[in-house]
């Protein structure tokens, strides 16, 4: 069994060591990730530039790309073997409803979904500082062992959100569905030391519509949240309402 780790919080962030230590139960464990925090860079491929590779240590390597570049660097070039299992995160933070749009730890799973290995993505659903890593990372172990003994459905990811909590307090997993944002993000514009105005994209506060079934709600209530993604944007339902348009 051979597990490639990525992320798009950097190779020094605690949710990626937490994550890779706890894999090894499973089997070999190789860990490509940014050189440094790339979230919300979302599934861009760097084209137009060199990517740089750095062996920081045994198994370790750290790529000047995104997490999708990761991705394509670890399976076409520094993995001796295909890996049989991509796993992205620990994300600092949670992954929800629209927002996995955003997730370059959401795009890495879609990167190895796309070359046909099995791939989870697992966010920790805080900003704290301080987050229950340890706790997430046994919950990756446990998603992981299922996907390795039942396969996934084709042309599918598991994005896996694990609520914030000491191990007694974790409810159990709830297979669950996208959740919305209530609101749309803000842009706060303020003005620099020379008089020119700059701007900052706010997300404000993650705030999701409460509906049951959505992995927001679980998260909400303590449960880890499980929902199958798959890559197939089409809206079916609205073909044929846009077939009946003449064009
Ligand atoms: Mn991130």
């Amino acid at each position: 069994m051979h597990i490639m780790v990525t992320n798009d919080d950097g190779i020094h962030a605690p949710g990626i060591l937490a994550l890779a230590s706890a894999l090894r139960v499973l089997g070999e464990v190789t860990v490509v990730a940014p050189d440094r925090e790339r979230s919300a860079v979302g599934h861009a491929l760097t084209l137009n530039s060199p990517l740089r590779v750095f062996e920081l240590r045994d198994g370790f390597y750290a790529v000047d790309g995104t997490p999708t570049d990761c991705v394509n660097m670890g399976i076409h070039s520094l993995l001796p073997f295909r890996p049989d299992l991509v796993v992205s995160g620990i994300n600092h933070g949670a992954n929800l409803g629209d927002d996995v749009t955003y997730s370059g730890t959401v795009a890495a799973a879609i990167e190895a979904t796309l070359m046909g290995i099995p791939a989870i993505a697992i966010s920790l659903a805080t900003f704290d500082r301080i987050g229950h890593f340890p706790e997430a990372a046994q919950v990756a172990v446990r998603v992981a062992r299922q996907v390795i003994a039942n396969g996934l459905p084709e042309d599918t990811f598991l994005n896996v959100n694990v609520p914030n909590c000491p191990d007694i307090e974790l409810m159990p997993p709830l297979i669950t569905r996208q959740g919305k944002r209530s609101f749309v993000g803000n842009v706060i514009g303020k003005t620099d030391p020379r008089g020119r105005k700059y701007y900052w994209i706010g997300s404000g506060e993650a705030d999701f519509n409460d509906y049951e079934g959505t992995d927001f709600h679980a998260i909400n209530r303590k449960h880890v949240s499980i929902t199958p993604l798959h890559l197939d944007l089409t809206n079916y339902e609205s073909m044929k309402v846009i077939s009946g348009w003449d064009f």
